[in-house]
């Protein structure tokens, strides 16, 4: 008997999603379902740094359990020919700041972590006193969603483009439906705990940049991207506007050169807004419900705030593991062979 399965959205969740359940459980026919995919979702608007970033309350153990499968994933990637197609390569990272730097909770996941003294940091960034360094992976969306999109349709996975006011549209027709919403769950599912966390960035060409920095004292980042450079950013919760707004461009503008004065010439490619699908923690289980009458089996998957793509590979085991455990069928998580992707 075939299981069929229905997975709302195109982000980085519902396709990673999409294509750890086709993957890993046999006996399925999966169907993605959104209305929007790459390159309108939010997944590709972010740079894709790997780093744990505004993940509200989630728990550090899940966290770090998320991160590093997320991690190793995309590390054995760097290791295939893929790697150029799925825009997945390293980044070196300072974060710095005016005050000490604890030593996060990630630092034994990435690369080559390190305290950087105060005479290092300040010659590099003459504003700072304390920084860290380290090396972390760079997931683009924009190159990883068609190229993990193509995974999925090359295994017979489908894809459809059509938005789902209420889940009952989808009563009787699927063994489980998994919720990759991203904000929108929150009117999906009528969770209004989800709530928007907008983020503005300015996307400069400035190829002289190679490093990623976080500068804590101001809060702007600086992230080189494949194509361009990503100037950021903001970090306001509760506000829907997806208009790029001219204060904040120029507050990020102006603390991106107080730590690259050579920004200043950088030629501007485009402004881009994205909200964040925030929420007090990740929601990641498994519920049986009455839709309309009947039964329906649902996987959330949503809620990522600022870590989505940080996290992306390993809620999808989560996933894939709670359909698993809802068709009763046996999962079994093997990484495909570089050979077969
Ligand atoms: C400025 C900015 C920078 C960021 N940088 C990073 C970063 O460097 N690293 C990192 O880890 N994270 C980063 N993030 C966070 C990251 O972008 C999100 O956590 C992630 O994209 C969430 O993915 P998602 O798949 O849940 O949601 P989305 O990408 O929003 O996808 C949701 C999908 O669901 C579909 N959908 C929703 N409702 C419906 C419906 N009713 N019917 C049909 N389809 C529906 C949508 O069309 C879409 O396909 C950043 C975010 C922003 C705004």
């Amino acid at each position: 008997m075939t299981h069929n399965i229905a997975v709302i959205g195109a982000g980085v969740m519902g396709l990673a999603s999409a294509v750890r359940i086709l993957e890993n459980i046999p006996r399925v026919t999966v169907t993605v379902m959104a209305d929007k995919f790459s390159p309108n979702t939010t997944s590709d608007g972010a740079a894709g740094l790997w780093e744990p970033y505004a993940p509200g309350n989630t728990p550090e153990h899940l966290q770090q359990r998320w991160g590093d499968a997320t991690f190793h994933h995309l590390e054995a990637l760097l290791k295939t020919e893929e790697s150029s197609e799925a825009g997945v390569t390293t980044v070196p990272s300072f974060h710095i700041s005016n005050q000490p730097i604890q030593e996060p909770h990630y630092s034994k996941t990435v690369y080559n972590y390190r305290q950087v003294s105060t005479n290092e940091i300040s010659k590099i960034f003459p504003q700072a006193k304390h920084g860290i360094f380290f090396i972390t992976i760079l997931c683009e969306c924009r190159m990883y969603l068609p190229w993990l999109l193509k995974r999925f349709k090359k295994q017979g996975g489908r894809a459809i483009k059509r938005h789902i006011s209420d889940l009952g549209e989808l009563a009787g027709q699927y063994d489980v439906i998994v919720n990759c919403a991203g904000l929108h769950a929150r009117s999906l599912v009528n969770d209004e705990s989800v709530h928007p966390i907008r983020g503005q960035v300015i996307r400069v060409k400035a190829p002289w940049i190679r490093h990623f920095v976080d500068d804590y004292t101001s809060g702007c980042y600086i992230i080189p991207c494949a194509n361009n450079v990503v100037l950021g950013g903001t970090l306001q919760k509760g506000s829907w506007n997806t208009q790029p707004d001219a204060e904040d461009k120029k507050r990020i503008f102006e603390d991106c050169c107080s730590v690259y004065p050579s920004l200043k010439h950088a030629e501007v490619d485009y402004d881009w807004v994205g909200l964040r699908p925030g929420r007090s923690s990740v929601r990641l289980e498994k519920e049986i419900t009455q839709v309309s009458g009947r039964e329906m089996k649902i996987v959330h998957n949503y809620g990522h705030g600022g870590s989505g793509i940080t996290f992306h590979w390993g809620c999808a085991q989560d996933t894939t593991a709670f359909v698993a455990e809802l068709l009763g069928e046996e999962v079994n998580f093997q990484e495909q062979p570089a050979s077969k992707l």
